[in-house]
């Protein structure tokens, strides 16, 4: 049985293991080199804390307060194109206190799946992933920020997972060297992190060793249908503008992340999603040690540990698009670090970093930035099209592609081959709004 793959980000990439493992002659079609897409540069976290969508609750309210600071971390930018207007208007009816609850069990199942594979990928000795799990702490300066995120350990206590409340002191103790200057916080103890850049570069040399085609600068361009299914799928070199296909597929899973709806149109699908972009930056050497990854509430920043090196991160704009770096947004984003972990103000690595006007200039060089792609109730769509009976979709895991690859990889090979899945997947139905 032969599959094509389209994309090569950690969902298609974990798409092809599993079906390869489970016996499937497995072709991905990547349009870039891959040596950067969104599964690169994020933040590592594996996060089964995750366990409420995007769509939630107060976020209408809050990304139209959001609207109209420019550092604000939650930014839809105003357009009036159908897209987004069709994508808003399910997003703000999904943010219900019943989608939330009716979303966290199987999102819970999806994510601990997840990083019990990845943990399983680090232990078979085939990957260096830094793979390490010390939880995250959810740090929070305010009352309120105190109790939105108490009621959620509460939940997650409810759903099986491990947290630990956290006064100022016992946050002071976890973090020694940055000595936080919180209220207070969460520890979620089943969440690991891993070095993304080393999984997404050895990923695709570990699937051609074991016999995965990929065609790199492979653009898809359209497809062929015979009888309702997918018969060719056509590409085009980036490189040297030819046209080619891969014809004869029993299976096309779509992974393109953000730029899935088009091609999901291409085949006579229609899919709500918007591209979520967001900004990182790594630091080599801090001098001071974070020890746990950590998430700063308020300002919606997350910071990421790993041996020598310290990402920080952030910022979510619904826009199409572009490759534009709003400089107030990465500020705002940087400015927060010191006010929560004070220790850092005296790091000469952050001190450069945060160097304005040197930043600035080098803005390109320095800030990372990817597009996540974001569904319209925050729940990723993995399963078949609609209307296409041998189509594939995996996409739309917004915040959490990377938390939610191998298990999203090994649920597409489970139904692919007809089998029953490790979870239920009825949550996850690509065609929920029809
Ligand atoms: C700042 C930031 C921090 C984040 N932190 C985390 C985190 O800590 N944990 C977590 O779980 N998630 C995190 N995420 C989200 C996560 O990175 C994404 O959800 C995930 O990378 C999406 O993976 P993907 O494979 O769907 O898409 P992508 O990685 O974008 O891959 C899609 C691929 O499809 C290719 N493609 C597009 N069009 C075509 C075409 N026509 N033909 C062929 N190929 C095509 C693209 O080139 C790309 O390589 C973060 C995101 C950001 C921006």
């Amino acid at each position: 049985m032969k599959a094509t793959i389209i994309g090569g980000g950690i969902i298609g990439l974990s798409s092809a293991w599993y079906l390869n493992e489970a016996g499937w002659q497995v072709t991905v079609l990547e349009r870039g080199d891959l040596r950067d897409n969104c599964s690169f540069g994020n933040m590592g976290y594996l996060s089964p804390s995750h366990f409420v969508p995007l769509a939630a609750p107060g976020m209408v309210e809050k990304g139209m307060a959001w609207m109209f600071s420019a550092k604000s971390p939650f930014y839809v930018r105003p357009s009036l194109s159908p897209d987004l207007i069709r994508w808003g208007w399910r997003f703000m009816r999904s943010c219900t206190a019943a989608h939330v609850q009716k979303s966290a069990r199987p999102l819970v199942d999806l994510l601990l799946l997840s990083r019990q594979l990845f943990t399983e990928w680090a232990a078979s000795g085939e990957m260096d992933i830094q793979l390490e799990q010390k939880g995250c702490i959810m740090f929070y300066k305010t009352e309120r920020l105190e109790h939105e995120e108490t009621e959620n350990a509460r939940a997650a206590e409810q759903l099986g997972l491990q947290v630990e409340v956290l006064d100022r002191e016992a946050a002071r103790a976890l973090e020694p060297e940055l000595q936080p200057d919180v209220r207070g916080g969460v520890w979620f103890k089943d969440d690991a992190h891993l070095y993304p850049n080393a999984l997404m570069q050895q990923l695709p040399v570990l699937l051609e060793k074991r016999g995965v085609r990929i065609v790199r600068h492979a653009e898809v361009s359209g497809f062929e249908k015979k009888n309702g299914k997918i018969s060719a799928v056509r590409y085009q070199s980036t490189e040297g503008a030819t046209q080619e296909e891969v014809a004869d597929q029993d299976l096309v899973v779509l992974a393109a992340g953000s730029w899935s709806p088009q091609i999901a149109k291409m085949a006579g699908e229609s899919m709500l999603l918007m591209p979520g972009k967001g900004y990182s930056t790594t630091l080599d050497r801090p001098v001071k040690t974070l020890r746990h990854p950590c998430i700063l509430l308020e300002a919606k920043v997350a910071l990421t540990p790993w041996a020598g090196r310290l990402r920080i991160g952030s910022t979510m704009e619904i826009g199409a698009v572009n490759d534009r770096i709003l400089f107030p947004r990465v500020k705002g984003l940087l400015e927060a670090v010191p006010c929560y972990l004070p220790g850092y103000q005296d790091d000469p690595g952050f001190r450069k970093l945060t160097d304005w006007a040197d930043l600035k200039r080098n803005l390109r060089e320095k800030i990372w930035f990817g597009f996540r792609p974001v569904s319209a109730d925050g729940m990723p769509y993995i399963g078949f099209a609609q209307k296409t009976p041998n189509l594939m979709i995996a996409t739309g895991h917004a915040m959490l592609g990377l938390s939610l690859g191998a298990g999203t990889g090994k649920v597409v090979a489970e139904m692919a081959s007809g089998k029953a899945t490790s979870i239920p997947m009825e949550a996850f139905a690509p065609g929920r709004f029809a």
